[in-house]
């Protein structure tokens, strides 16, 4: 796995490669990428020859069922004459090789879903993740990949994968992990180039907005810079950073020496807006240490034909995104009230769902696979997300740490640890050593903190942490409507029950999802005015709502309750110790009366 490391384009001199791909695309606006798949040598000593398609991609955990947009398969020896081939499941073909000493295999790809972690191509441009897009031999995953792109006139390749000598757009993979790990951004695209640390990066972004690319050069520079005094170095020779400008787009995926990212194209000018971009590029820059290369165990050997079980996303993952507050602070693109504003906005988000008390920490993660990435009406219901609980048992526990050790110690040293014995190696890790490495910085037995906030249903002790620091949580109801506990929105000119909150006045009185919502004491009632309707009623009074609920005509009387909690802050207590000043200064290394 260290070999990565030691490909360098300009030192690059390639075996003849086994595997020859060439990604085509004719007729960029047919959204049809046309592949050509040459194999020969050893991989054809055994008939039939194997070739399976992914079923997902690291980094984003749901079967995604690629080979659906696979079409026009058809294989040929080095003659052209025609093989038989059979499909044998969903996503893997036989080929009758026989004693071909070369197969050609064409296939086209339809791709037009422009996220992250899928394929487009259209008059604009090209983009793609191997995992949606090559054909793969098992078992052979080790072996070195050749690519070449098609582009049409004037479009240019951007790829982390070095270069090919005197071919033209023609790339090496080390392996299918690592030709899966760089994703292609192909078109015109804007490219920056810029240095950090006596290391080449570049910025690909494509579309257009408000966005400055300038500043951004500037925030990346300084994101970079945090990131490698935390992990000590950069362990890449470059790294690409590649940028989709899209109408409402938001997202990134993580690989080893870039990243995909997709951003509304007119969220650059608003400070609240940039700062959750300058939060994305936190996060999937910080991934490429926890998660590309500090991986939980079952993602140590990728099996790209099934799911891959895991506990610990909300370490890989929460973690990674508290950090991605923490790190723009450090880097001076937030001030100390921007980082506790972001905290106390997730322990909102966290406290008013009501899945943080049904589903544990750690078996979101372990259910990502058919949960997190599917999301129904009913799912805040009864989970939660490892990335938001995640995120807070990590500061939890670096509050912990840093308490315990006066600032001396804190999660930054828990992640060099993990970098040092599981990362750099590249070994997976087990929960255990997990929490075992975590105790180890804590110096002390954190098995209660587990049980509780890992697997258990304990609320968050926020109150419990902060207070060492001078700090504590308050819980407010910026709005005393009475409280009913469901929402509605307009569907084709009908009023739709899109969610009905356990434990409510709304489902006491049998509301259910998919209702129709008709009147509020016998007048009619739209969600548009349904909130300000409320308002006129105080908690204990009982109104009457009539609604559809399978085309069935119904009435029932619901007791408003008093509002709820809906925004939390973290502020400071009212006579702050020296010891509390102290503890708040080194942690967050500015006086406590800047707060
Ligand atoms: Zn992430």
């Amino acid at each position: 796995m260290t070999e990565a490391t030691q490909i360098r384009p300009d030192t690059l001199t390639p075996v003849t490669p086994t595997l020859q791909y060439w990604v085509g695309m004719a007729k960029p606006e047919s959204h049809l990428f046309e592949i050509r798949l040459k194999i020969q040598g050893d991989l054809l000593l055994s008939s039939p020859l194997d070739l399976t398609m992914p079923v997902w991609t690291p980094g984003s955990y749901l079967v995604r069922e690629y080979a659906r947009h696979l079409q026009d398969l058809r294989v040929c020896d080095s003659e052209g004459n025609p093989l038989k081939w059979q499909k044998v499941s969903k996503n893997h073909w036989q080929i009758q090789s026989k004693s071909a000493t070369e197969i050609w295999v064409f296939y086209r790809i339809f791709a037009n879903e422009l996220s992250v972690r899928t394929n487009h191509l259209d008059s604009s441009h090209g983009y793609f993740n191997g995992a949606a897009l090559f054909l793969y031999v098992p078992g052979y995953e080790k072996h070195p990949i050749q690519v070449t792109i098609e582009p049409p006139k004037n479009w240019i390749v951007s790829t982390i994968l070095p270069t090919v000598p005197d071919q033209i757009n023609t790339f090496y993979a080390m392996d299918f992990d690592t030709l899966v790990d760089s994703p292609f951004e192909i078109g015109t695209h804007r490219l920056y180039e810029f240095e950090v640390l006596g290391k080449p990066h570049q910025l690909a972004i494509w579309g257009d907005g408000n966005v400055n690319p300038e500043r951004l050069l500037t925030d990346f520079e300084k994101i970079i810079t945090v990131e490698s005094e935390l992990f000590d170095g950069l362990p890449y020779e470059r790294y690409l950073f590649l940028l989709h400008l899209s109408n409402q787009g938001f997202g990134g995926l993580e690989h080893k020496d870039s990243c995909s990212l997709i951003y509304s194209r007119f969220g650059f000018r608003s400070s609240d807006k940039y700062h959750r971009f300058m939060q994305l590029v936190a996060h999937e820059f910080f991934h490429l240490w926890n998660v590309k290369r500090i991986r939980p165990k079952a993602l140590e050997v990728f099996d790209y034909e099934q799911e891959n079980y895991t506990p610990s996303l909300w370490f890989s993952e929460g973690t990674t995104s508290y950090y991605d507050m923490v790190i723009p602070y450090r880097a001076g693109i937030f001030d100390v009230k921007g980082f506790l504003n972001a905290i106390a906005k997730e322990i909102t988000r966290l406290q008013t769902i009501p899945g943080r008390l049904v589903q544990p920490l750690s078996e979101s993660s372990w259910d990502t696979w058919i949960k997190l990435y599917r999301r129904e009406s009913h799912s805040d219901n009864n989970q939660i997300s490892y990335y938001l609980k995640g995120e807070l048992v990590s500061f939890l526990l670096d509050l912990l740490i840093r308490e315990k050790h006066g600032n001396q110690r804190s999660l930054d040293d828990v992640m060099r640890q993990m970098w040092l014995e599981f990362g750099q190696p590249e070994i997976g890790f087990t929960p255990e050593q997990l929490e075992q490495i975590i105790e180890s910085i804590a110096d002390t037995s954190l098995t209660n903190f587990f049980e509780r906030y890992l697997y258990g249903l304990d609320e968050l002790p926020y109150d419990q942490y902060l207070e060492p620091f001078g700090l504590k949580l308050i819980a407010e109801t910026k709005d005393e409507t009475p409280y009913l506990g469901c929402k509605v929105a307009t569907e084709k000119g009908r009023e739709i029950i899109k969610f009905v909150e356990t434990g409510s006045p709304a489902e006491a009185a049998g509301l259910d999802i998919h209702d129709e919502l008709l009147a509020l004491n016998g007048f009619k009632v739209t969600s548009d005015q349904l909130h300000d309707r409320l308002k006129d009623y105080k908690p204990g009074d009982t109104i009457e709502l009539t609604f559809f609920h399978q085309d069935l005509l119904r009435n029932c009387q619901v007791t408003l309750t008093s509002p709820r909690p809906n925004h939390y802050q973290i502020v400071s207590v009212s006579e702050p110790t020296p010891q509390q000043k102290r503890n708040f200064e080194g942690w967050l290394g500015c006086p406590y009366h800047n707060l």
